[in-house]
């Protein structure tokens, strides 16, 4: 039923699309990679003609206007651009981040690069952006588990040396539990809690981001606090019936609930219904906490990859119906690191792309990869240094940042050397010691606007987000 409800869904929006050509774009990405920002920056860029030399269309002058319209779901809510462009450009304040899924529509009118498509087409691009946090993406796997499988690998990774000592409150609870007693709904939220407060715990430690399932525990929406979202894995025994009354039965039924009504419902509606995916990562973030982030961030690629692989066997298959047919991977934060720094940032992302293309056996999409900076917070200079000349960034740090026993205040301009990444990615795969890897990471407040192109308007200076638009959105403008 499912797969004929989403085979229905996409043949809806294909006729839709005949008389109102729509792209719909995916914007995923774990929890603060900049999800917000990147679509606040991107929504503003096309709205006040921002300087985007590589964004053809734009670049061309062929864009006679853009404008925000009606979304076509009226039960998501809203991306909250006023709110966020507000916070961001008059206040140099950094928007409130992605909690659920939202959606907002652009409304892009311009004319055809060739005069045989402008006696065809009017000339009129609807282009919806999904915002979703990257947690929900990771829960797809779990379709294909049932409760012991998912709970046997929740456990054993729960156990793992880097772990257990995060872990041990929970694995406690879960050592002197009686599995076929009766439930109680106190001890039921007990582990729930302490469950929860583990995955919360690895997260914060920055070593895994991705095999930290269910998503929702990450990242609830507005499901929080029902039966579906309040479980734990148990030790059940594969095959063996429990008592109707008991915790595992109990708990094997919400989790079958949890995917039947949190994770199935969110991959029709919306994930099957995507032309176009940009995955951010904050790499940067994963390569300062060494090489097991990094190999867990490959392992979460890994794990998307998986999901966007056309004709797989299986729900999953019937899900990703072919219909994306680009991927863009993106480095966020390229503004921490100088100009010198970008190439080899795109190339560490390319290098972990590539590995977990090849381990999901991944193919039918296009995929790219660049290093950008939705909203550039610094610009480059270069101080000398008994004689040597070091690249080094200006912004304004945040106040109370700190970086080598300096306190910032928030408000002074103050010149950074963030340090450079290795020429070779494999040295940092393989684990440099911790000073030779640093990136002199402080966060600054976002930028003042810049004049744009024409010198007219005032746009948000960006790194690289008009190449990101030419391969997201430009050949539909062609
Ligand atoms: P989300 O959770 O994916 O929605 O992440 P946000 O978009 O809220 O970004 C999280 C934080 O990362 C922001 O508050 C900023 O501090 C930082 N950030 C995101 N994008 C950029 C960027 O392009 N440049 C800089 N300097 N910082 C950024």
């Amino acid at each position: 039923a499912d797969e004929a409800r989403i085979a229905l869904d996409n043949l809806a929006d294909r006729a839709t699309s005949l008389f109102n050509p729509t792209l719909r774009l995916g914007v995923a990405g774990l929890s603060r990679a900049g999800k917000t920002v990147f679509i606040t920056a991107l929504v503003h860029n096309l709205l006040h003609g921002g300087r985007l030399p590589l964004f053809e269309a734009q670049a061309a002058g062929r864009i006679a206007g853009t404008r925000l319209a009606e979304q076509p779901d009226l039960a998501v809510p809203r991306f909250q651009y006023e709110d966020h462009v507000r916070l961001l450009v008059d206040e140099r304040l950094w928007p409130n981040s992605t909690r659920a899924i939202s959606e907002i529509r652009l409304t892009i009118d311009y004319e055809s690069a060739s005069a045989f498509s402008r006696l065809l087409s009017p000339g009129r691009l609807s282009l919806d952006i999904v915002d979703y946090p990257g947690e929900w993406l990771l829960d797809l796997p779990l379709i294909e588990k049932d409760f012991a499988t998912f709970s046997r690998e929740a456990l054993d990774r729960a156990r793992l040396p880097q772990r257990s000592a995060i872990a041990a409150p929970f694995l406690a609870l879960v050592a002197e539990l009686d599995l076929a007693a009766p439930a109680d709904e106190a001890r039921a939220q007990a582990l729930f809690r302490a469950f929860a407060a583990y995955l919360q715990a690895c997260r914060a430690d920055r070593t895994a981001l991705s095999t930290l399932p269910p998503g929702r525990f990450l990242m609830p929406g507005d499901l929080e606090g029902s039966p579906a979202l309040t479980f734990a894995p148990l030790p059940v025994e594969d095959g063996r019936a429990y008592p109707r009354d008991s915790l595992a039965a109990l708990f094997t039924n919400r989790y079958e609930g949890y995917k039947s009504v949190v994770v199935k419902p969110f991959f029709r509606e919306h994930f099957a219904r995507l032309d176009r995916q940009i995955l951010l990562v904050d790499a940067l973030q994963a390569i300062n906490a060494g090489p097991a982030a990094l190999q867990d961030l490959e392992t979460a690629l890994t794990e998307i990859f998986l999901c966007f692989r056309p004709g797989r066997a299986s729900w999953l298959g019937s899900l990703v119906s072919r219909r994306i047919d680009r991927i863009l991977v993106a480095a966020t934060k390229a503004d921490h690191l100088h100009r010198e720094s970008h190439a080899r940032l795109e190339a560490i992302v390319r290098r972990l792309v590539e590995e977990a293309a090849a381990r999901a056996k991944f193919s039918g999409a296009t995929v790219e990869m660049l290093a950008l900076a939705a909203v550039r917070a610094t610009r480059e200079a270069s101080v000398s240094d008994k004689g040597e000349r070091l690249p080094v960034i200006v912004g304004t740090p945040i106040a109370g940042e700190t970086i080598a026993g300096e306190r910032f205040d928030g408000l002074r301009e103050t010149a950074i050397f963030p340090g450079d990444l290795p020429a070779d990615p494999g040295r940092l795969l393989a684990g440099l010691p911790a000073e030779e890897r640093g990136i002199n990471f402080v966060r600054f407040r976002p930028p003042r606007l810049e004049r744009s192109a024409d010198g007219l308007a005032l746009s948000l200076p960006h790194i690289r987000l008009d190449r990101a638009l030419q391969f997201l959105v430009g050949d539909r403008l062609a």
